[in-house]
């Protein structure tokens, strides 16, 4: 399945955000947008979800234009990852990821058994089992954010679009969602994730595209994108890229101190 920018101005009636946007997404690739803050990257994320018209251009899943996809077929394609915080779902954790199957249900059924084994696999899937009996609102940031993320698999999408889901993470949370993003991509998904991080893009070996006065400035694989020009000019900052390790060529990010 392709997910398909074509030349695209995004923004609002009254503020143009980005413009020439062309981006193509595939299932079993990672894209990290990166971009300092109000650059466009949340304006984008509700372009592609459909929430958002465009101001010129086009978006097409699967060679049709996304505002021509039924919403509920298309929520069969595509799931969205929003930042947990911002959720207050007073529920346990195996109803939020049960709700994940809405889509596949008709208008006046009621989830089935197949419905709770396919949650029930998303949990384990996740390694959260052990939270499934709990109230969503009672679990700490990370937790949340891994319910989250079940229940957007529970949709059995082809992408998921993921809003920034390590912020507000500890350190140890963070490399689990990177972990389950890398484990994600391998079983075919497509991954859009707006990152604040240069090192989670090199740690999902991804593309990415680099939001930056307006338009979609740099993009491409990220080793080759992110550089210390590039994060110069996107962020103020002195960085310099190194490589891991002598056993891993995995690249990382040192800020350089003042
Ligand atoms: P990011 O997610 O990268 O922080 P956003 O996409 O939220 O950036 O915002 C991009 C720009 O669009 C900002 O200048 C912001 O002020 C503007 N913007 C966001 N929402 C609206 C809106 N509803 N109407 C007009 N301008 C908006």
């Amino acid at each position: 399945m392709l997910l398909k920018i074509h030349n695209a101005t995004l923004g609002y009636p009254q503020k143009e955000v980005l413009k020439n946007v062309s981006l193509e997404l595939h299932t079993d690739k990672t894209t990290c947008i990166l971009g300092k803050n109000g650059a466009g990257k949340t304006t984008l994320f509700k372009s592609v979800l459909g929430i958002l018209p465009l101001l010129k251009g086009t978006i097409s899943l699967d060679g049709k234009n996304i505002g021509e996809w039924n919403r509920r077929q298309f929520a069969h394609a595509v799931a969205y990852v929003p930042q947990a915080r911002s959720l207050p779902f007073p529920f346990t954790v195996f109803d939020v990821v049960l709700f994940g199957r809405t889509a596949h249900l008709s208008v006046f059924s009621s989830p089935g058994k197949k419905d709770r084994m396919i949650a029930e696999e998303c949990l384990e899937k996740l390694q959260i089992t052990y939270l499934k009996d709990r109230v969503f609102t009672q679990l700490s940031g990370g937790e949340q954010q891994m319910v989250i993320v079940a229940r957007a698999l529970a949709q059995q999408p082809s992408f998921l679009i993921m809003d920034e889901p390590t912020s507000s993470l500890d350190f140890g949370n963070q490399l689990k969602i990177i972990n389950q993003v890398n484990k994600l991509k391998n079983d075919s998904l497509g991954i859009l994730m707006a990152t604040h991080s240069p090192d989670h893009a090199f740690m999902c070996e991804a593309d990415v595209a680099v939001i930056h006065n307006g338009m979609i400035w740099k993009q491409g694989d990220s080793k080759e994108v992110i550089t210390e020009e590039v994060l110069k000019d996107i962020y103020d900052v002195n960085v310099k890229i190194c490589t891991a390790s002598a056993e891993s060529s995995r690249k990382i990010c040192l800020p350089v101190l003042d």
